[in-house]
Parts: C-alpha cells; sequence; structure tokens
C-alpha cells in the first residue's frame, strides 16, 4: 500500500481506477482494508477467530489467511454447505479450506461460549474496526487527488453491507474540511435494495450527512444471481481495460455508474475492490449458463 491508480476508459468515459485487487497476492480487496487492523496489531490472548455468512464469500477467504497469518484457528459457521461443494470445493471455499478453515454448522453458532481468547468478527467484516483500514483507503485517495488538484472528485464503489463506501465517505469528509476540495462517495447495493442499504449505514453511523449517496438500476437485481447484461459488460470490461472484475458486484456497479452519466460531470474513480478469486466458481456458471457469449461474438 498504497494501492495504484490508473487511467482508463470504458463505456465512452475517461475515468480512473483504484486497484485494491493489487494490494497483496492474497490479501486484497477491500477485505484486506477492513481486517487491516487485526493484521498490524497484537492480541495476545486470542487463539482463534469465528464468522459466519455465506460458503463462498471474500470475507471468508480472507479471515482465512488472516488467522493463517497469526497462527489462529479459523471456525465458519454457514447455513448449509451442499454434497457437491463438499465433494468438489472451489473458489474461495477451496482456498479457504487450504488455509485451515473449519466449517462449523450456523445452528451451533448460539453455543459457542463468550471468551477473551476468541475473536468474533461479524458477516463480510461489518464492524467498527473497519474504520481503520478504510480511513487509510480515504487517505490515499485524498493525497492523490490533492497531487491532481481535482477539486471534486467523484468516487463509486459497489456495496455488500456497505461498511467501505460509508467509512469511505466519513473519513474523506473529514479530510475535506476547511479545505475546498470534495470527495463524493457514490454507491448502489448489490445485496437487498436502496431501503436495506440506508439501514446498513444507519446502523454503523447515525449522522446522515456522513452518508454516501445511494445510485440505483431500473431493473432490480438479484445477490449471486447470473445476468446476461452482467456477464456482457464483465468480458467488455476485460476486453477493453485489461483489467478482470469481480462477478458478484462489479457487474451492477459498473451497470448502473453508466447508467448515472451526471457522476460524470467530475473526474471520477472507480475503487477496484477484488474479489477476484471468487470467479473461479462463479465464471464457469457464467460459462454453462450463457454457452453462446464470448469474446468473439458480443463485441
Ligand atoms: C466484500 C466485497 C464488496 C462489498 O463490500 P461492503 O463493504 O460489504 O459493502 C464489494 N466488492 C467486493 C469484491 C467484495 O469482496
Amino acid at each position: 500500500m498504497p494501492s495504484t491508480i490508473e487511467s482508463i476508459s470504458f463505456g465512452g468515459h475517461e475515468l480512473f481506477l483504484k486497484r485494491d485487487d493489487l494490494i497483496h497476492s492474497d490479501f486484497s480487496g477491500n477485505k484486506a482494508r477492513k481486517f487491516h487492523y487485526f493484521l498490524v496489531n497484537d492480541f495476545p490472548n486470542i487463539q482463534k477467530v469465528i464468522s459466519y455468512g455465506s460458503n463462498q464469500s471474500n470475507a471468508m477467504y480472507s479471515l482465512s489467511l488472516l488467522a493463517k497469518m497469526k497462527g489462529w484457528e479459523f471456525d465458519y459457521f454457514v447455513d448449509h454447505i451442499s454434497k457437491y461443494l463438499q465433494e468438489n470445493p472451489q473458489g474461495n471455499f477451496k482456498a479457504a479450506l487450504e488455509n485451515g478453515m473449519k466449517i462449523q454448522d450456523k445452528n451451533k453458532i448460539a453455543d459457542i461460549q463468550v471468551s477473551d481468547e476468541i475473536l468474533f468478527i461479524e458477516e463480510g467484516g461489518r464492524q467498527s474496526e473497519s474504520e481503520y483500514g478504510i480511513s487509510m483507503l480515504a487517505e490515499e485517495i485524498w493525497e492523490w487527488q490533492q497531487e491532481q488538484n481535482i477539486e471534486t472528485l467523484n468516487v463509486f464503489l459497489p456495496s455488500g453491507t456497505g461498511t467501505t463506501a460509508l467509512f469511505l465517505q466519513k473519513n474523506s469528509l473529514l479530510l475535506n474540511k476547511n479545505t475546498h476540495f470534495k470527495t463524493k462517495i457514490f454507491t448502489t447495493p448489490c445485496v437487498g435494495d436502496a431501503g436495506y442499504l440506508k439501514k446498513q449505514f444507519l446502523e454503523l453511523e447515525s449522522d446522515e450527512s456522513l452518508h454516501p449517496t445511494i445510485v440505483e438500476s431500473q431493473k432490480r437485481f438479484h445477490f449471486g444471481k447470473l445476468y446476461r447484461e452482467y456477464y456482457k459488460i464483465w468480458l467488455e470490461l476485460r476486453h477493453q481495460t485489461g483489467v478482470e472484475f469481480d462477478l458478484l458486484y462489479d457487474p451492477k456497479g459498473w451497470l448502473v455508474l453508466l447508467d448515472h452519466t451526471e457522476i460524470f460531470m467530475h473526474p471520477t474513480l472507480y475503487l477496484h475492490q477484488g474479489g477476484v478469486l471468487g470467479n473461479a466458481s462463479m465464471l464457469p456458471r457464467y460459462r454453462r449458463k450463457f454457452k453462446d457469449m464470448n469474446f468473439e461474438n458480443i463485441l
């Protein structure tokens, strides 16, 4: 760190791309930012980290790495693992198992005894400690913005829990204070709708003046589902920019950004939040579902 910022052009727009996907070959993306606090501080009592969520989540994989680096055990609680995935582990799930993750039944999460040897991490890292690493991200963007002398910078990123977007907007506003620079964060919900995302913001920060601006698509997309327009824009991005984006969040992010051309009224920076390892399980599904689509016939 700091991660690099590149110029790209896509869909007829010139914009900047912050490559948090390249922070480190293992520990990257916004999960590296969120878990930075745990990586750089000492926790002499902790023996085990516990978390929960989906069986392909990027947070799960990043936590497996954190636990490995720290010499902690890692118990991850999930609702259900299909027989197929158990027998054919892939993507984030496979990589996390290889790092020593133990899968536990979500129903048993209530039985855990609170102890100072256990570090509990909320789903997707939605917790206050995440602000530590995300405030460093805000500072990197801020320093670059000043170097470039960009008075108003619009930053776009797709949201899950909204933790990254919220802490980024809050910390950017703190940095903007008493200057003539403005850093404005735009985001779109990929899990749930705008109402859900707003609720997530409010749980982390009650002062709405510190919240990012939410923009939406006309069509309703469901998280984790496969859409032809997602695959198309993902292929186009890889072709036109040479960059691989993730298949869960970025396709909706780019569709919404291109739909809201008012954002491009000011220099615009897209935040690449990593997650590319998860494509190992998503891409075969896309290829099977949309057999007719590939680089040759869409471009
Ligand atoms: C986790 C993740 C997100 C969502 O981040 P939130 O802070 O939960 O909004 C977006 N993109 C990628 C690639 C992720 O791994």
